[in-house]
């Protein structure tokens, strides 16, 4: 018998939310259950607009990115899973979040490669593993695309971006990463557990686009919401 199955026969198989017994890692009611993405959204950031137009904050700051594609809305249970994920070192977690994404983007345009949100060496030392790139692994596995964990690095150590306005959050993030020509004339989706305010994810965006990129599009596992939504 080998380890797996002997592991399965004393611990059997159950879902990650809610302890059911599952073949899979959540079980078809807790993925059901899993606040999707679904509402008309601003096709740049994934925020919600009345009737999927793009938003005020788009409109007015543009993002160097082109579209935004986020699985779930930032809410119960994600409040819990990615902070498990991020700050108590949960692996088994990624590949979870990992396959909402692909579920939700299993129509979705195919890029030429995926690219994880890179962390600092710093915070990787800290933590041992970047998340962005443990939910990137699997997206990748299930979609059938080339992972670049080399081509982009963050290269200032930036604090977080949460209650600083507008300028004040450019100004934090901006020359915090670098990317290689390896990503001249590609169409490429960044990688991410959360976009809240987006501004790293457009900062990356744009040295993307300098170092030649054609084409950048977000694919994140969940959109925090704007007060009052
Ligand atoms: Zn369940
Ligand atoms: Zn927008």
């Amino acid at each position: 018998m080998n380890i797996r199955l002997l592991f399965n026969r004393v611990v059997p198989p159950a879902c990650l939310l809610c302890g059911a017994r599952s073949t899979r890692s959540l079980c078809p009611g807790c993925l059901a259950d899993l606040p999707w993405h679904r509402q008309p959204q601003c096709p740049q950031c994934a925020l919600p607009t009345p009737d999927g137009q793009l938003c005020g904050a788009c409109l007015q700051h543009p993002p160097a990115f082109d579209r935004t594609q986020a699985a779930l809305t930032y809410a119960f249970p994600l409040d819990q899973m990615i902070p498990r994920l991020k700050y108590h070192g949960q692996l088994a977690i990624a590949p979870v979040l990992g396959e909402c994404l692909a579920q939700a983007l299993e129509h979705a345009p195919r890029p030429d490669r995926l690219i994880a949100m890179p962390l600092h060496a710093a915070r990787i030392r800290e933590r041992g593993f970047n998340h962005a790139t443990e939910i990137a692994r699997s997206v990748a596995r299930q979609l059938g695309l080339p992972l670049d964990l080399d081509s982009c690095r963050r290269t200032r150590d930036t604090p977080p971006q949460m209650g600083l306005k507008y300028d004040a959050r450019r100004r934090n993030v901006r020359g915090a990463f670098s990317c290689s020509g390896e990503v001249q004339e590609q169409r490429i989706a960044l990688i991410d557990d959360v976009m809240t305010t987006g501004t790293s994810l457009d900062e990356l965006a744009a040295t993307l686009k300098l170092a030649g990129a054609l084409e950048v599009s977000c694919w994140v596992v969940a959109r925090t919401l704007a007060p009052g939504h």
